[in-house]
């Protein structure tokens, strides 16, 4: 029987969204195979948390008692989880976690692993996953030779669908842990700089793009949402999400977060279309970009051909002086 096994990673007292997401594909998937989508926690999990899984599509929830947030105890419970049982599929919504846990899982298992992945079908009994290459401009479709396949997401790429029929029963597991496993303490577990802001709610968003040059470069943005004042905060494209200069939590488009602000303020942004999915719903459109063809201005109320770095602190200067006026 195909079925799927997904990691779902929980943080004071909530189950991660990407887990949620993988745990529903995961229970559309089991379903079109033929199998169940079952879930597995790992440390203080209680029944309510664990089994609200459920609501989601899992069949069933495994707890490990093992510490929660370190990639090789995941592996551990998860490697014995799927040689004891009957699993096809290994599957996980995307973070660096995921990638590292999955990462490991293939290694243990001898098992094919797919990651980035941004869509899966089953087609023939089995899965296929697909994969954006060559700098997303092209996809390139996986199908497994090894007995179970790994699926690691991209961030987001699983919505999370609730609906399901109800707790799922929680079932505890007893690993023993490897020696390499028990080498890693969690010293402290937080969020990223940014990751608390509401890109969602806010009235106005400073997105920030490659042109901003290099992380430092959001500076300039964090002033200008700075002197906006109130309800205003930073966003960010996915390139330089994954570039690592901003956190996922303010990534806008397709991958990341659908916005609506009043003001969108784009620097440094080329305005493609899994961009511009996230963000075309903004009220007023502004961007400033130092090429005059980029796509960005065909969908701008106002746009400003020029260099960020020379604009960005003169407009942050004069809403500093007009707020003070
Ligand atoms: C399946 C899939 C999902 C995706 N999901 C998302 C998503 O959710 N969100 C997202 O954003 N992207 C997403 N992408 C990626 C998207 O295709 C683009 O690669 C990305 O949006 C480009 O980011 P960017 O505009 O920051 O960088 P670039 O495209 O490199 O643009 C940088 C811009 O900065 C300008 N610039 C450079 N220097 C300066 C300067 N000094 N002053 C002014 N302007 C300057 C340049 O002219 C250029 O237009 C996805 C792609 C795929 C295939």
């Amino acid at each position: 029987m195909a079925n799927i096994l997904v990691y779902a990673l929980h943080y004071e007292g909530a189950i991660n969204k990407n887990s949620l997401g993988a745990v529903s594909e995961a229970a559309r998937l089991a379903g079109e195979l033929g199998g169940e989508a079952h879930a597995i926690v790992v440390g203080q999990a209680d029944d309510a948390l664990a089994g609200s899984l459920g609501e989601y599509g899992a069949k069933k929830v495994y707890r490990a008692d093992a510490p929660e947030g370190l990639a090789q105890p995941v592996v551990d419970a998860m490697a014995k989880v799927i040689q004891d049982g009957d699993y096809s599929y290994a599957l996980f919504g995307g973070g660096l976690l995921g990638f590292e846990i999955g990462a490991g899982l293939a290694a243990r298992l001898g098992a094919g692993v797919a990651m980035e992945v941004t869509a899966v079908r089953a087609e023939g009994g089995e899965l296929i996953a697909e994969r954006p290459i060559l700098g997303d401009s092209a996809i390139s479709e996986i199908k497994y030779r090894s007995d179970v396949g790994i699926i690691i997401g991209r961030l987001n790429a699983f919505e999370a669908r609730a609906g399901g029929s109800g707790a799922a029963p929680v079932e505890d597991v007893a690993v023993e842990l490897s020696p390499h496993a028990q080498q890693a303490t969690m010293v402290t577990r937080g969020e990223q700089r940014g990751a608390d802001v509401d890109i969602e709610g806010a009235d106005i968003l400073v997105a920030g793009g490659r042109g901003l040059g290099k992380a430092e470069g959001f500076q300039l943005a964090e002033e200008l949402a700075g002197a906006f004042g109130g309800n205003s905060a930073v966003a960010a494209t996915r390139a330089v999400v994954d570039a690592g200069w901003y956190p996922y939590a303010a990534q806008i488009g397709q991958t990341g977060k659908t916005v609506a602000p009043k003001l969108y303020l784009a620097a440094g942004i080329s305005g493609a279309i899994q961009h511009k999915v996230g963000m075309q719903a903004s009220e007023n459109i502004v961007a400033i970009n130092k090429d005059a063809n980029a796509p960005i201005f065909e969908f701008s109320d106002l746009g400003v051909v020029g260099d960020l770095n020379k604009i960005l602190p003169k407009l942050t200067e004069a809403i500093k002086a007009k707020k003070g006026g």
